[in-house]
């Protein structure tokens, strides 16, 4: 054991990770979790399903590590192999341990099975002095051990099964690793979008190193970037969330006017629930007329829990047909400016809301890529407009990467632009 700190190491098996068939979303996982728990993850080992190595990873992992939990192979398949091992590499026994045997019987008799198949008593077999962490959604338990240099445990490779043998009985296990008593880390997450992360990192950092170190040296801070924007996330430790708040709250002080203009909230962490949100205080609709994003908005708008309320409809304004039959976009505009254009882009958020008797329209026109750029109108280009209560205004973006990230991009700038308008307009800044 190292003094201080404690530090996890997680060992993922199986030769479908190595070959990239299946994606190591348990590691990022834990890796998660155990930061809530105040214990880092500072080292990750891949291996296949084969002894030779997972047995090299333990050794290495319980050398680096405290807590050493690895994932997968724990199974009734003859690949399965990480409990044999695991047992091998310490010196350890398999015991048949009864209690496991009768809750994988209950779990095979639920299932309307005779028995358990004598191919899966070995999922009853423990290493000696191993404890058992129940598995609420499967048959093999997690197993914890411990050795002379760390905490070794076992966990399914089904991440449903993991995930609840984690949260449920390890969790006391985690709890009692954390330094001081009853303490854990808190985290608080700022939601920002249209900001580069360079500039926002440059303009926060600026900020932080004004405050004492004291007062900075307590908060950990983590810049999470995404195609939609960046999350600040905040971590402090505290015996409660309002201890670890008030070592949080100078530094959001410190940072208020440089985030607040990109700032919003939002639980799922999505600008469409904020927007929905925004909506809904003012009591206002909202329609989209969306050429490039092909529905984008709409869907994220839609996947908004209660957005009844507030989304009455869009259209996928693709073709020049639609735009002109459907939304009222005017022949001469698209034929004299171009379909990727500031007026077709306000007769769309314009039109929408009016034939769709909404308060908000929104409308996007852009080239998306990967053909159809040209040297006026690059791959990227997109005219956002948004038009509230009859007013419209506009403005072309441009957004880099491939097709996707283009139209992820632009769907979010225009919720972006939407919000603004609401919140600037409720601060009565932007009537
Ligand atoms: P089982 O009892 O199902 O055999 P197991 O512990 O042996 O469980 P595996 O056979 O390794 O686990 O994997 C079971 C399932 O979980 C597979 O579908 C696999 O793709 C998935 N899985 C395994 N490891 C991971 C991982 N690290 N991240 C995400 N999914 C994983
Ligand atoms: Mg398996």
């Amino acid at each position: 054991m190292t003094l201080g700190a404690p530090s996890a190491a997680v060992v993922s098996v199986g030769n479908e990770l190595l070959f990239g068939e299946t994606v190591d979303t348990n590691a990022a996982w834990l890796g998660r979790a155990l930061s809530a728990f105040g214990i880092p993850v500072t080292r990750r080992f891949t291996v296949g399903d084969v002894a030779e190595e997972i047995e090299w990873a333990v050794r290495d992992a319980t050398a680096v590590a405290d807590l050493v939990l690895i994932t997968g192979g724990l199974g009734p398949t003859p690949d399965d192999l990480t409990k044999s091992v695991v047992a091998n590499t310490f010196g350890l026994d398999l015991i048949f341990d009864q209690e496991v045997f009768r809750a994988l019987r209950s779990r095979y008799t639920e299932r309307g099975l005779d028995d358990v198949p004598v191919s899966a008593y070995g999922q009853a077999e423990v290493p000696e002095g191993a404890t058992t962490l129940e598995n609420p959604e499967g048959t093999a338990p997690g197993i914890l051990l411990r050795v002379p240099d760390a905490i070794v445990v076992l966990l399914p490779g089904v991440p449903r099964e993991l995930q609840a043998i984690v949260e449920g009985a390890l969790r006391p296990y985690l709890v009692s690793l954390q330094p001081g008593e009853g303490e854990r880390i808190w985290h608080h997450v700022v939601h920002t979008t249209g900001i580069a992360e360079s500039r926002l990192t440059l303009r926060i950092e600026e900020r932080l190193a004004e405050l004492d170190d004291g007062v900075r040296g307590r908060v950990g801070l983590a810049y999470l970037p995404d195609l939609h924007g960046v999350d600040l996330r905040f971590s402090a430790h505290g015996a409660s969330q309002d201890e670890a708040m008030s070592h949080i709250m100078p530094c959001l002080e410190a940072i208020e006017d440089v985030v607040s203009p990109y700032r919003f909230e939002a639980a799922s962490g999505d600008l469409a629930e904020a927007v929905c949100q925004a909506l809904r205080e003012r009591n206002l609709t909202i329609a989209t007329a969306e050429s490039c994003t092909g529905g984008l908005i709409a869907k994220r708008l839609t996947d908004t829990p209660g957005s009844s309320d507030v989304f009455i409809g869009g259209v996928v304004a693709y073709s020049n047909d639609v735009k002109v039959e459907h939304v009222g976009v005017l022949v001469s505009d698209i034929e004299y400016h171009g379909s990727v254009s500031e007026p077709v882009a306000r007769q769309l958020a314009h039109g929408i809301a009016r034939r769709f008797g909404a308060d908000v329209g929104v409308g996007v026109t852009g080239v998306a890529g990967p053909g159809g750029g040209s040297e006026e109108k690059p791959i990227g280009t997109v005219w956002i407009a948004t038009c509230v209560g009859g007013d419209v205004q506009a403005f072309a973006g441009r957004y880099s990467g491939d097709r996707a990230a283009v139209r992820a991009r632009a769907g979010q700038a225009a919720l972006a632009a939407v919000h603004r308008r609401l919140v600037d307009a409720g601060r009565g800044l932007n009537p």
